[in-house]
């Protein structure tokens, strides 16, 4: 027997689950379908302004937030060998008048305190993955690999960067792979970080430390693939060494504070966030490699933007209102992607003229206020 619903939110990652509860909360009749329990994230996201209100809204911040960090101030720095090294940048929140640029949390905590709301406001669910997709012109059809069915008007798409629902709705894509990967990591460190984080430049990408609560940081390492599987298989004392190392020990001794985790870095860009009944959230979205907290941040505005769009709506997945959704989500989309996958490349070359720009943005970033300024404001920016 199939069951009938507006909107199916499917999966239930930190965007899928935010989806599910920001739609249920503005009033729609919503179902979340996900697996009973998704892989372990050892991660931490840095959330901007925006994501941190759309989860106020929802009702999960004060929980999440035990386990945060602020963001004060974040520093880029040039650990490269290159002839042409860029200056240290120092930015300051206060400058553009903010308390914060964003706080940073472990993923677990995040998805923690979403799942405790959609708990206590008894948020519909089914257990299981979806297998396939059957749209007709007023609704479409949801079949789980258990067997289930589910009809309703829109099918939000939340399940990730090899989405089903993305693929099953014919909505083709652009996919890139870049010969990194990022080790992920907790540890703990003998001096204080005052809620600063450093962004370290090297020849093979970004090595960004991140305030945690107390005196401990997240690390997100990025490097030749190999080079993070030697890392991966290293001992806690010596891998919180070569931690100590590559941070100058600007925080002092290290200690490793839990587990660790590889991603292999890549992009994806889809030609359209919407097909027929379809809309697109989050990782299924859009992937690109985790510079400049963007990722999730963009996933939330994905998120807000749906609500906007959808707000009032008799049919939430009309055609006029999915173009609209298609219209706010594009120009967001494409700049921090490009922004990224740009900032990304420039790292990586070793053409001098390339380092030279790059040395030369800086430089005009530590000294030009309004540049600072525009560039502080752009980075937290909604959209
Ligand atoms: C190293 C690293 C660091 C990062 N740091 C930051 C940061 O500081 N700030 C930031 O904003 N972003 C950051 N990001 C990006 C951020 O982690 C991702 O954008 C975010 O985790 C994506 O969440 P999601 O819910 O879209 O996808 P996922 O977390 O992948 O969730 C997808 C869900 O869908 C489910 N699913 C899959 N297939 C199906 C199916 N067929 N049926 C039902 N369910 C299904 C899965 O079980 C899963 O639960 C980082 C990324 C990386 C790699």
């Amino acid at each position: 027997m199939s069951r009938s619903v507006d909107i199916v939110v499917v999966g239930a990652g930190p965007a899928g689950l935010a989806g599910a509860l920001h739609l249920k909360g503005l009033g729609h009749d919503v179902l979340l379908v996900a697996p009973a329990a998704g892989p372990t994230d050892e991660r931490t996201s840095a959330l901007l302004g925006g994501s941190v209100q759309l989860l106020e809204r929802i009702g999960a911040w004060q929980a999440a937030s035990v386990e945060s960090a602020p963001l004060r101030s974040l520093r880029i720095a040039d650990g490269t060998k290159r002839l042409f090294r860029a200056p240290e940048v120092i930015f300051h929140a206060d400058e553009i008048g903010l308390d914060a640029f964003g706080h940073n949390l472990p993923n677990r905590a995040l998805v923690a305190a979403l799942e405790a709301v959609a708990a206590g406001t008894a948020l519909a669910r089914l257990t299981g993955s979806a297998a396939s997709l059957a749209v007709s012109p007023d609704r479409v059809t949801l079949r789980l690999a258990g067997g289930e069915e589910v009809v309703a008007r829109l099918v939000v798409a939340a399940d990730g960067r090899n989405s089903l629902v993305r693929n099953q709705s014919g909505i083709t894509t652009r996919e890139w792979r870049y010969d990194q990967s990022a080790l992920v990591l907790n540890f703990r460190h003998a001096r204080p970080h005052d809620e600063t984080s450093t962004e370290f430049h090297t020849e093979h990408g970004p090595f960004t430390i991140v305030p945690l609560p107390g005196e401990r940081s997240s690390l997100v390492w990025v490097d030749r693939p190999e080079e993070t599987t030697r890392r991966l298989g290293l001992d806690d004392a010596a891998l919180a060494g070569e931690v100590e190392a590559r941070s100058a020990s600007i925080l002092g001794r290290v200690t490793i504070d839990g587990r660790r985790q590889a991603f292999p870095l890549s992009g994806m860009t889809p030609n359209r966030f919407v097909a027929e009944r379809v809309a697109l959230i989050g990782e299924a979205a859009h992937v690109f490699p985790p510079i400049g907290a963007q990722g999730l941040n963009l996933g939330y505005r994905d998120v807000t933007a749906l609500g906007e769009v959808l707000a009032g709506a008799s049919d939430p997945g009309s055609a006029a209102l999915l173009a609209a959704y298609e219209r706010a989500r594009r120009g967001d989309v494409f700049l921090r992607t490009t922004a990224v996958d740009a900032l990304n490349r420039t790292l990586l070359n070793g053409f001098l003229p390339v380092q030279a720009m790059r040395g030369l943005g800086l430089f005009l970033l530590d000294r030009v206020p309004p540049l600072r300024r525009a560039v502080m404001r752009q980075g937290v920016a909604a959209s």
